[in-house]
């Protein structure tokens, strides 16, 4: 293909014409087709470019309902991203503020109100791969990269529209796209990366509606999904280009693109002794131990394998020769679910809200190539035992109980159980009271999710001494009953 097609061309020239070949007959030669598609988009001398717009962008994994088209919402007002093309670095400025009214969802335990962001991130080769995506996935990152990548180049058809798809592989071992259509304009550029929970997931970016600003062509749409859905999306007002870009890290915010969210990395578990056969095991999220007759039961699966190893090895030391049989999840959001896999690989069944059983069901199959976990490298895979709840669920062997009740009017997830061990009078609850500092007085605003939880526990007439967080206290207090009430106002 590679021969004819060269041969074709220097027929054609010989010919005398003075056009360069159409368009898709320079498909096999990549600096042709980024040549092409750069002076396309006017951008041949490009060196910083300024967009300007208003949108929304997604937290992964902490959706109100894991059957959501958008991740997390939240709204992206005042959005400014200066990228230095050079020091492939860029400042982003926005005002992020919930995307949906009530706000609804993770990424923090309550509505947010608006903040002002302001950070540097840089994406030179070194800065972590998913932060040299955010530049990769630009039209002009991604033709940079790929001459830089000795990417490949062919042709191909979707859904009737002609596309030039350029490809090189990325420092995770996962092939970068790019689709150039007609015009010569970078239409969509995607790749595979790795979500511990999801596995293998697509992360795109859609250009559409190309605007000529000042005779540099952008897209004044953006539209991206990590994974089935949305995670960012801009209408573009303005776009600049060639003006001054600093990338001095501002004093706070410092630099993006890192995770959201607290505890990844696990310390060693110690475990408290909560009496009558149930066990804290603290050191990262909190997950609770208990000695059933003929099996364990734990409470929560989170964060990541790492830690769901060192809650089943602590299980294991403190209820030795019994297997796990259940797994309770409070909720789907990641961070809590992250453990899961490890769980089903041990041959625990999980319990969760009825909500999360078809969504379970299907990721738990979904590969997980570029990372694999323990649960992925099995073979044969075992089968994913899911039990379901509505609202309420008891577990117990005569000795041993654990009720189980969905909080209603929970705005942080939809599917939201917390489990009640009536001997010991302990509520276990996740992310709707996530405390503070210990004696903090009765807040000005009071977090809508406190009142709910609080309504919650009268409405099911428990008699709580002792509330554990998953997000535990740092300070490892017992939080009372008290500490809710005061948080809710009602104190
Ligand atoms: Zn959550």
């Amino acid at each position: 293909m590679f021969n004819r097609l060269k041969v074709a061309g220097i027929l054609v020239a010989a010919a005398g014409f003075m056009a360069a070949p159409a368009w898709v007959d320079a498909a096999s030669d990549l600096k042709a087709v980024v040549d092409q598609s750069t002076k396309a988009m006017g951008v041949e001398n490009l060196r910083t470019l300024v967009i300007s717009g208003e949108g929304a962008d997604g937290c992964v994994g902490q959706p109100y309902n894991p059957n959501s088209d958008w991740w997390r919402r939240f709204s992206d007002k005042n959005y400014v991203r200066s990228i230095d093309f050079e020091a492939r670095g860029w400042r982003l400025e926005r005002v992020q503020g919930e995307g949906e009214n009530p706000g609804r969802g993770g990424c923090g335990a309550g509505p947010i109100t608006d903040r002002t962001q302001n950070q540097v991130t840089m994406a030179d080769s070194g800065s972590p791969w998913n932060n040299q995506l955010e530049y990769i996935l630009l039209p002009e990152g991604f033709l940079r990269v790929a001459l830089e990548r000795n990417a490949t180049v062919k042709t191909t058809t979707v859904k009737g529209k002609k596309y030039t798809v350029v490809s090189f592989m990325g420092e995770n071992k996962a092939t970068v796209n790019g689709y150039i259509d007609e015009t010569g304009y970078v239409d969509r550029v995607e790749t595979t990366i790795d979500n511990n929970v999801l596995g293998d997931i697509v992360w795109d970016a859609v250009y559409t509606d190309w605007k000529d600003f000042g005779g540099v062509k952008f897209p004044t749409h953006i539209l991206q999904h990590q994974g089935t859905p949305k995670y960012f999306e801009l209408t573009v007002s303005d776009v600049k280009a060639n003006t001054p870009v600093d990338l001095t890290p501002p004093d706070r915010g410092g630099r993006g693109g890192g995770p959201r969210g607290r505890g990844r990395g696990a310390e060693e578990p110690i475990s408290e002794d909560l009496g009558g056969g149930f066990w804290l095991v603290t050191g990262g999220y909190g997950s609770l131990v208990t000695d059933f007759k003929d099996y364990i039961v734990v409470i929560e699966g989170p964060q990541n394998d790492m830690r769901a190893e060192q809650i089943i090895a602590e299980a294991k030391r403190l209820v030795p020769n019994k297997p796990i049989k259940y797994v309770i999840n409070t909720h789907s959001h990641f961070d809590h679910a992250g453990g899961l896999r490890a769980f089903v690989a041990e041959g625990a069944s999980i319990i969760t809200q009825t909500i999360n059983k078809p969504y379970y069901e299907k990721i738990f199959k979904d590969p997980h190539t570029l990372a694999p976990d323990r649960l992925s490298q099995m073979n044969p895979q075992p089968k994913v035992k899911i039990e379901s709840m509505t609202e309420k669920k008891i577990l117990t062997d005569g000795e041993h109980t654990i009720e189980l009740y969905h909080v209603q009017g929970s705005t942080h997830n939809v599917g939201m159980i917390m489990a009640y061990l009536p001997k010991q009078k302990i509520l276990v609850e996740a992310d709707e009271f996530n405390v503070g500092p210990a004696n903090a007085s009765t807040p000005t605003n009071i977090n809508p999710y406190h009142p709910n939880l609080l309504a919650n526990i009268e409405r099911l007439h428990l008699e709580v001494d002792r509330i554990i967080p998953i997000h535990l206290p740092a300070d490892n207090r017992k939080v009372a009953l008290a500490e809710l009430k005061t948080a809710a106002g009602k104190n």
